[in-house]
């Protein structure tokens, strides 16, 4: 078995810090944030995230993309500090280091698929006491577009175990609509947690298999993950 997660909102609550980072850096090399106080994050990608917020304030795709490279390397200097100075109110939720236990028991294989740059994505995890624990992954530094990166990551799973892991062998976990629409469009299985910012209700309503309030029941979710049927 192989299983995906995101991020934010799914394995951690990363305290606003990748947001104020963002903020600082494309003050730096762009010169505005466009209009970031209206734009949740919540699954898109960073250059998602990025693209949308540019756009809104006039730059043409041709001038972001020029600074795009230099985007991401104040990005990470500033998440560095930010992860730092927020170290407080980083967490990873209930439930989660139980629920990576019981899976590295069972021999699943662990792996992320994850709308954050690579190095964003390694901070945070570290940042939240999950660093070592996914050995690849697929992150938005692979591509702009968060349905591509399921058969990216599915790919890395090869290259790490030289196992082809099946649709139905595969889940994602995560916390929005658009980690459901990752894994549909791949014909993956998901597991939707509504500990980030849709509810059960909201996330049933967007075609998850399973949904649940939180990882916080390790065995129930272990059943879930381990069960060979799709949810009714
Ligand atoms: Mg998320």
């Amino acid at each position: 078995m192989l299983v995906l997660f995101d991020i934010d909102g799914t394995l951690v609550h990363a305290g606003g810090a990748g947001r104020a980072a963002l903020e600082s850096a494309m003050i730096e090399v762009y010169g505005t944030t466009g209009p970031i106080d209206e734009l949740p994050f919540d699954g898109l990608t960073d250059p998602q995230i990025a693209y949308t917020l540019l756009s809104a304030a006039g730059f043409d795709e041709g001038s972001i993309e020029k600074g795009l490279d230099l985007l991401w390397v104040s990005y990470l200097n500033c998440l560095r500090s930010e992860l730092i100075i927020r170290q407080a109110d980083m967490k990873s939720y209930p439930g989660v280091l139980s629920l990576l236990d019981a899976l590295d028991e069972i021999g699943a294989t662990l792996g992320l698929v994850t709308g954050n740059i690579s190095g964003g994505a390694h901070g945070k995890l570290e940042a939240c006491g999950l660093g070592g624990r996914f050995l690849f992954g697929a992150f938005g530094s692979d591509a702009v577009d968060r349905n591509d990166l399921p058969p990216i990551a599915i790919e890395r799973a090869f290259t790490e175990t030289g196992v082809h892991f099946a649709p139905e062998e595969t889940w994602i976990v995560g916390d929005t609509p658009q980690d459901i629409a990752c894994a549909k469009a791949s014909g993956l299985r998901v597991l939707a947690v509504a500990t980030g910012r849709f509810s059960v209700a909201a996330l049933k309503e967007a075609d998850a298999d399973w949904v649940v309030p939180s990882l916080d029941h390790t065995a129930d979710v272990m059943t879930i993950l381990t069960s060979s049927s799709r949810a009714e």
